[in-house]
């Protein structure tokens, strides 16, 4: 089962410069073949799926508590792709086309399926599909496998920072190239404890470090670089048999959490008249209340 709370992992700024086409390359970090929706989905059925996990007690814990992350980081780049579209049209009389600004985005999606949020797609609009899912049944190839979607996911990212230096995206791709990081090394630890096999040397893929980025320098000297979480109030904890030890790349000592880490409220976002969303007038604001009320049995 899942709790959840209105939450977000990090604050995203509010910028005053939507880019549609910069949206459209982090679309790529949801609903691309390495983005967020894959290591989600992947984690979840491999969760799902597992056997013998009282066996394997330690490596059942790792994919069940970094599932529940993964789902965190879809939420996070959704609403990413949200600020970077914010601001993209402006309302307007329909014969005045206020919504030609975007005519000519990479990405139409976003503003004609949906209302200038994210979407399940990629950077070219094609959905994100369950083909992208892997799941053996045989713990060390799915291990394998995570670490190489881990490693290919990172590359994406390093990518998009590449490609826009838009201060939300740059923001939430930041952020998520350490959170990143240390999946592809808890991967790598859990390999090297089921097969005796250090692929901690191969570290990182690639040969790039996260402190060369600015948006990510400023988590790997606040440490967000060394902990793990269990993503839940009492469950997981074995996860501390693979997350020991010392960070391959800087030696700082790795730490386990019990929990789940400290976030920030869910943004508040605004109508988009010119979209119909969400379509409601004040006068209709007034009478949802007064239903509300109704339903409530509560007294003017
Ligand atoms: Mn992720
Ligand atoms: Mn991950």
């Amino acid at each position: 089962m899942f709790k959840r709370m209105e939450e977000i992992m990090i604050e995203i700024p509010d910028v005053e410069k939507p880019d549609p086409n910069a949206a459209a390359a982090v679309q790529e970090l949801l609903g691309g073949k390495f983005g967020e929706m894959s290591t989600l989905n992947n984690y979840l059925f491999q969760s799902f799926n597992f056997r013998s996990k009282s066996k394997l007690r330690p490596f059942y814990d790792l994919v069940m508590s970094i599932t529940a992350e993964e789902l965190g980081h879809v939420e996070l780049v959704t609403h990413g792709i949200g600020k970077i579209l914010q601001g993209s049209t402006s309302p307007g009389n329909p014969d005045k086309s206020p919504l030609e600004s975007v005519k000519d985005a990479r990405l139409s999606y976003p503003f004609l399926a949906g209302a200038q949020g994210g979407m399940p797609i990629d950077s070219m609009g094609n959905p994100w599909t369950g083909a992208n899912v892997f799941n053996s049944g045989n713990l060390v190839e799915d291990l394998l496998h995570n670490f190489f979607l881990e490693c290919g996911a990172r590359t994406h990212k390093m990518k998009v920072y590449e490609m826009t230096d838009h201060p939300a995206a740059r923001a939430v791709v930041g952020f998520l190239l350490v959170r990143g990081g240390v999946h592809v090394v808890a991967y790598a630890k859990a390999l090297e404890i089921a097969t005796g096999v250090n692929v901690t040397k191969l570290i990182p893929i690639p040969s790039l470090d996260n402190r060369k980025f600015n948006e990510s320098r400023k988590y790997e000297e606040k440490g967000v670089h060394t902990k793990l979480y269990t993503w839940s109030d009492n469950d997981f904890t074995t996860i501390d048999q693979i997350w020991k030890g010392t960070h391959p790349e800087d030696g700082s000592p790795l730490e386990v959490i019990h929990g789940v880490p400290k976030g920030v409220p869910i943004p508040e976002a605004p109508p988009i008249d010119e979209e119909f969303a969400p379509g409601i007038s004040a006068a209709e604001f007034k009478e949802i209340a007064k239903r509300l009320k109704q339903s409530g049995n509560i007294k003017e």
